[in-house]
């Protein structure tokens, strides 16, 4: 069917018959997109992409690898669904593997359908283990776009519900733009723990059931955290009896050069909300890694959550063939190797070369550049040139993620060194 289909066509298709998330519907030209095949993709005259977006920062193993979309078609011809009160060996198997790779005081697994419902049933699981109410929540923040996790939600995407019950925000560390007038790391890490302290005594201790944080936020740009930041957080969730929740849904999965982001700041989280890079978005799933102490707590009390594909068949078949494939074949350790070496250096360069660029930040194949349209004030670069260089990007085949003045840099863990100096060459061309 495809050898007679054009890039017009599907266009025409979609603009016809598809109503877009996230956009006024009337402005939209969106990119036709035919196929993919590692860290490429491909529109149906052939012209080809690098994609340094993992389409919206999921696909750690790269666009179509053959044992995992193996292991869903087997799946499929063997059980193509199946109610998530029946055990199921998929299920077990993923749930399983999942915990290999947790280190932490970890029992058991509960599947979802992506990353927003995720965070609403951690947050669920720890308002019954308290008996709390609220979620203290970061301003500079993603949680998803379902009912309590965008209200959990802080960046400028967050939709104003006045009326939402039990969430308070606080802010978050972000050197670049400091919300506590720092000036080096020490001192934003000491004066934003000093803000949430206050938060929660202001909030009131004995009614906050967890502290929900993405371990490093990624759609509010990839702000890796002062390195003491999260201890901090855990002693006083501790110090309050307060919850750690920690949002690994963009960060973990080998992202940052780790199974886990929280394992670089020796933190121990007592609910990892994951989704995205578990299984790379070949079949949508989700769900939370809970505590052994939490688990104890369900041992005798009901958990109302769940839904009707919860832990589906297909998306577990996808998450042991992925976490299989990522183990055999050392995806972590490239994300590692080629993220923190020629990626970080080579974006280090460009900084150095091009004035627009007024940060780079990030961890393994995770970063971001903050672009500015003056460095010493740090103005961001207004909306209209950052969307000239994202089409002259694109002329030049490289796909990328932008959001409001950053580019965020985030290409499959697998991505070799020669795709990443590829698409530095690109960059540095445009910019
Ligand atoms: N949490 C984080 C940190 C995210 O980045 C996202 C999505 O980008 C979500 C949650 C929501 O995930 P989903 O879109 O799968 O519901």
């Amino acid at each position: 069917m495809s050898d007679c289909v054009t890039n017009d066509f599907v266009h025409q298709l979609d603009r016809q018959y598809v109503f877009h998330s996230w956009s006024s519907q009337g402005k939209l030209d969106p990119l036709v997109i035919a196929g993919g095949k590692g860290c490429r993709m491909w529109d149906y005259a052939g012209k080809e992409y690098l994609d340094f977006s993992s389409q919206l920062v999921n696909t750690n193993i790269g666009h179509q690898h053959p044992k995992v979309v193996a292991a869903i078609q087997a799946q499929a011809e063997t059980l193509a669904t199946v109610a998530p009160a029946h055990a199921n060996l998929a299920r077990g198997e993923a749930a399983k593997r999942i915990l290999e790779r947790a280190p932490g005081p970890f029992s058991k697994v509960f599947f979802t359908n992506a990353g927003a419902d995720a965070n609403e049933n951690a947050m669920r699981m720890a308002r019954s283990f308290t008996g709390r109410d609220k979620i203290l929540s970061a301003y500079r923040s993603y949680h998803g776009n379902t009912g309590a996790a965008i209200v959990a939600t802080g960046d400028p995407r967050r939709i104003p519900n006045e009326f939402a019950r039990g969430h308070a925000h606080f802010f978050n560390p972000y050197l670049y733009r400091s919300d506590f007038w720092a000036v080096d790391e020490t001192q934003e890490c000491e004066r934003a723990l000093q803000h949430l302290q206050r938060v929660i005594e202001c909030e009131g201790p004995g009614s906050i059931a967890a502290i929900l944080l993405e371990t490093i936020p990624g759609t509010a740009g990839v702000l890796v955290p002062p390195k003491d930041y999260l201890q901090g957080v855990r002693k006083l969730a501790d110090q309050y009896g307060i919850l750690l929740i920690l949002d690994e849904v963009m960060a973990g999965f080998g992202r940052t050069g780790r199974w886990f982001a929280f394992e670089h700041f020796a933190v121990e989280p007592d609910l990892v909300v994951f989704a995205k890079g578990v299984n790379s978005g070949y079949v949508p799933t989700g769900g939370v890694i809970v505590s052994d102490a939490i688990c104890r707590h369900f041992d005798d009390h009901m958990f109302f959550g769940g839904l009707t594909y919860s832990g589906h068949p297909l998306a577990m078949a996808s998450i042991v063939a992925t976490l299989d494939a990522m183990r055999d074949e050392g995806v972590v350790e490239n994300a590692d190797r080629v993220g923190n070496g020629v990626l970080a250096k080579g974006l280090q360069q460009l900084a150095a070369d091009h004035a627009v660029i007024g940060e780079v930040r990030g961890l393994g194949v995770f970063h971001a550049l903050e672009l500015v349209s003056d460095r010493r004030s740090r103005a961001p670069l207004p909306a209209a040139e950052v969307a000239k260089l994202k089409s002259a990007m694109l002329a030049k085949g490289l796909l990328p993620f932008v959001i409001e003045n950053r580019l965020h840099i985030v290409p499959p863990c697998i991505v070799s060194e020669a795709e990443v100096e590829q698409g530095l060459a690109i960059l540095d061309e445009v910019l």
